[in-house]
């Protein structure tokens, strides 16, 4: 594996030397005076590996390294390589948040090998963050729709409502029902009603802000959205266009007046006569029953 080595010494011929030991090793090889010039690769460039001398002016190997480790998150393994052979001199190493140790004049062979080594570890430290971020995609996302799950509707509502309590950002929220499903899945079966979820959940996608709305599955064939800086008449004018757009869809449902599946929605704003995200829900799922009794295929707000 071709990686990016940066290495770290105030030593412009020590440099030179350690660059020659991996010549032959087809790595990239970034060289650093000390820590300014470090620092700034670490911003452009991504580093696979850094090899850090330990005592260079204004701010050591030591100092250094804590400073990487605590500037950034991602690990990146960092070998010593110093002329002090004290084992205090690589506890010390170690404990500042080093991989591995070695002294100066080191061979060619033992580096590269624990070159080769960290950057094993390194490859599988890389393979679990790339499954940790499926694995977190994925626990917040719903099964069928693809759109997010309950769970995560509930931490978005969350920073919501804490944008509007500290810096008065208002939101909006959708509470939105498919009309009269359950005829639509006794009619049709339940594979299509699953088709028409997808259908549905990919309509709300298109009839929102694609960079601020927030769109969860709520439940069944409950959906909200979440719009953030949305005032109440701009979230009736998101309804508006939900409602046009089910309409214009003209999903088959015959055993309905209108012949065609369409949804109902309540909307719910946050104002000064909401003291909870949890009240802000159920004002929207009051405002969507009153659609629902005002003969459905409609909004209405709170
Ligand atoms: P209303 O207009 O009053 O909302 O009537 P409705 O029939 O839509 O409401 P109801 O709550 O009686 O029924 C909801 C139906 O949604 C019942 C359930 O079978 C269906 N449903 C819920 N989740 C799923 C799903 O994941 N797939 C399918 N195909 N159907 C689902
Ligand atoms: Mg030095
Ligand atoms: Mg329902
Ligand atoms: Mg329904």
């Amino acid at each position: 594996m071709k990686l990016t080595i940066l290495i770290i010494d105030d030593n412009s011929h020590m440099r030179a030397v350690i660059n020659e030991l991996l010549a032959d090793s087809g790595h990239q090889v970034l060289l650093a005076d000390g820590h300014q010039q470090a620092l700034s690769f670490l911003e452009q460039e991504s580093i696979d590996l850094i090899l850090m001398d330990i005592e260079m002016p204004h701010m050591d190997g030591y100092e250094l390294t804590r400073l990487i480790r605590a500037q950034y998150t991602k690990w990146i393994p960092i070998i010593f390589l110093s002329g002090n052979t004290s084992d205090k001199a690589l506890e010390k190493g170690i404990e500042a948040g080093g991989d591995d140790y070695l002294t100066k004049p080191v061979s060619q062979i033992i580096l590269n090998a624990k070159i080769s080594a960290m950057a094993r570890i390194a490859a599988m430290q890389n393979h679990l963050d790339e499954l940790n971020r499926k694995l977190q995609k994925l626990s917040n996302q719903d099964v069928l729709t693809k759109v997010l799950n309950r769970r995560a509707l509930e931490d978005k509502l969350k920073q919501a409502w804490q944008s509007y309590k500290d810096d008065e950002q208002t939101f909006s929220l959708l509470m939105i029902d498919i009309d009269h499903f359950k005829r639509y899945n006794d009619d049709y079966g339940h594979p299509a009603g699953d088709q028409c979820l997808k259908r549905f959940a990919l309509l709300l996608k298109q009839n929102v802000s694609r960079d601020l709305d927030i769109i969860a599955r709520y439940g069944g064939e409950e959906f909200v959205v979440v719009a953030p800086g949305a005032s109440l008449a701009e979230a009736q004018i998101k309804a508006d266009r939900i409602i046009t757009a089910i309409n214009q869809e003209k999903i088959e449902h015959n055993n309905v007046s209108t012949g065609y599946l369409t949804a109902s929605i309540g909307i719910a704003v946050s104002d000064s006569n909401v003291s909870h995200y949890r009240e802000l829900v159920k004002r929207a799922d009051d405002a969507l029953y009153r659609a629902k009794e005002q003969g459905r295929n409609q909004w209405q707000s709170s």
